[in-house]
């Protein structure tokens, strides 16, 4: 059978970091991944959904400097965000953290950065198997190698291989990784009662949109978020904008969900009261152009899909991870890195810095067979990032289209005439209100600190 040091289950920026790192850190390194068609790439590789976003004190955290990313990723430079309540609206022109990258952030073209980061990884020296899947993995804990327990990884071709280290990088779907970490759960749990994709994912619809002109002009420099306009557990839609004058319209929403859970459905912009279910993602996208561009508009006319875009005809659907991280099984010699982890925030989208810093430091881990500081490591170099994430969305939580209204009237007048970014910020006080928001913010804060918003710790796993 072949025998690699460092086995990588999935292509994605966790998965491409990972085997970049432990290849030059000089691991034997093989990458697996499934491989996916999209319009916009000639060959088969990551699935990667282009809903791409960038804030700048991301680009630090993925321990990139911002100057080696090459230019043609970068779509658009960014000078703010736009969050739309029902009835109010507050721009944000600085993420008030501090950065190595003078702008807001940018939107960029997933697919080239991610092609970017492979091409890194072969570089390196890993081996990157595109368009083949891992079916299977069985872990030898009492295996005689030095290094500890081994692992099998079943193929699609069949074959079969055998590693020492594992990374998990197969993304929300976590195809492999419940099953394998299920072989170290305790009786009686299961991975999946916490990372469960139907439970712990939300579902996201794109679809790409040419704009006129002078309707992109608006938004060519921002990202626009709509609050409150549906219902759900931060679900929300969004306008990035992309290259040329085409954005990328798409919404994030829990999966599941039913017009019979919804309390009050004429309090929704986006629902109307003829509903007899809630509307799909298209629906929804429809109903949101219309209601912001359907005066002056034809919607399908004048902002019609870019068809040669995306996944499939200027449309993608994804799963998108929604919940709180776990700790890998280290003493498996397995770690498990990126949305398969559970560290995308549906708050805000963001995931792919998280994504590359957790591949990053598994990769370099175990290639320097010291992955039992993986699960310490990642918590010191992104955990501020998800606990501060994981606060917020557990805030607003409960919120109804009115709380949204309120936060953003509370938010604005925080801000003032200053730049700094009040939402994150505690040297503001506009009053009561504003100190209800930041008591809630640090109370949760609080609660999950030291990394105690880990659903299932280290110590949970037996060997
Ligand atoms: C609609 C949407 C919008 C988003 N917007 C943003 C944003 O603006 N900014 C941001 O930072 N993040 C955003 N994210 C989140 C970001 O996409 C994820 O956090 C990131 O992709 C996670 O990276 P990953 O490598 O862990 O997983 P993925 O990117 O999901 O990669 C997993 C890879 O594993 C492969 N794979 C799966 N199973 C197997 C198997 N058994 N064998 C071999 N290969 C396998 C898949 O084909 C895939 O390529 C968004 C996500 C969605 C869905």
């Amino acid at each position: 059978m072949e025998r690699v040091d460092v086995a990588i289950v999935g292509g994605g920026p966790a998965g491409a970091s990972a085997a970049e790192r432990a290849s030059a850190h000089g691991a034997e390194t093989v990458l697996f991944e499934q491989g996916v068609p999209r319009e916009d790439r000639e060959d088969i590789g990551p699935d990667s959904t282009d809903a791409a976003g960038m804030l700048d004190y991301w680009i630090d955290i993925m321990d990139f400097d911002y100057r080696e990313i090459p230019d043609d990723i970068i779509h658009r430079e960014l000078a703010g965000t736009e969050f739309i309540g029902p009835n109010t609206a507050v721009e944000l022109t600085t993420t008030g953290m501090d950065a190595s990258y003078p702008h807001f952030g940018y939107t960029f073209h997933r697919a080239r950065m991610d092609d970017w980061l492979h091409e890194r990884a072969t570089d390196a020296g890993a081996d990157l198997r595109v368009g083949t899947s891992v079916t299977d993995l069985e872990t030898d804990l009492r295996a005689s190698s030095p290094n500890g327990p081994t692992h099998t990884l079943t193929l699609s071709s069949g074959e079969q291989l055998e590693a020492q280290y594992v990374v998990l990088a197969d993304g929300p779907q976590r195809r492999v990784t419940l099953d394998a970490l299920d072989q170290f759960t305790p009786p009686g749990r299961s991975v999946s009662d916490y990372l469960s994709p139907p439970n712990a994912n939300h579902i996201a619809y794109q679809e790409y949109r040419e704009f006129p002109d002078e309707l992109f002009a608006e938004f060519e420099d921002r990202l626009k978020f709509w609050w409150g306009y549906m219902p759900g557990e931060t679900a929300y839609p969004w306008v990035f904008p992309n290259d040329g004058t085409v954005a990328r319209v798409g919404l994030t929403m829990p999966i599941g969900m039913e017009l019979a859970d919804v309390d009050t459905p004429g309090s929704y912009k986006l629902l109307e009261p003829a509903d007899d279910q809630l509307p799909s993602g298209s629906e929804y996208i429809s109903r949101l152009l219309e209601l912001e561009y359907g005066d002056e508009y034809d919607i399908e006319e004048d902002i019609p899909i870019v068809e040669g875009r995306g996944k499939s005809k200027g449309t993608e659907t994804y799963p998108i991870s929604s919940t709180r991280p776990i700790d890998s099984p280290v003493g498996a010699n397995i770690a498990v890195a990126g949305g398969a982890m559970g560290t995308t925030s549906a708050f805000h989208e963001g995931g792919y810095h998280v994504a590359v810093r957790s591949g990053k430091i598994a990769g370099r881990l175990a290639a320097t067979d010291s992955l039992e500081n993986y699960n310490e490591i990642w918590k010191r170099a992104i955990g501020d990032e998800i606990l501060r994430n994981i606060s917020f969305a557990d805030i607003v939580e409960e919120y109804k289209p009115d709380d949204w209204d309120w936060a953003f009237d509370v938010v604005a007048d925080m801000q003032g005439d200053s730049t700094e970014n009040a939402l994150i910020s505690n040297r503001y006080s506009a009053g009561l209100d504003a100190m209800k928001i930041l008591a809630a913010y640090k109370k949760r804060k609080y609660m999950y600190r030291d990394g105690k918003y880990v659903q299932l710790a280290e110590d949970d796993y037996l060997y």
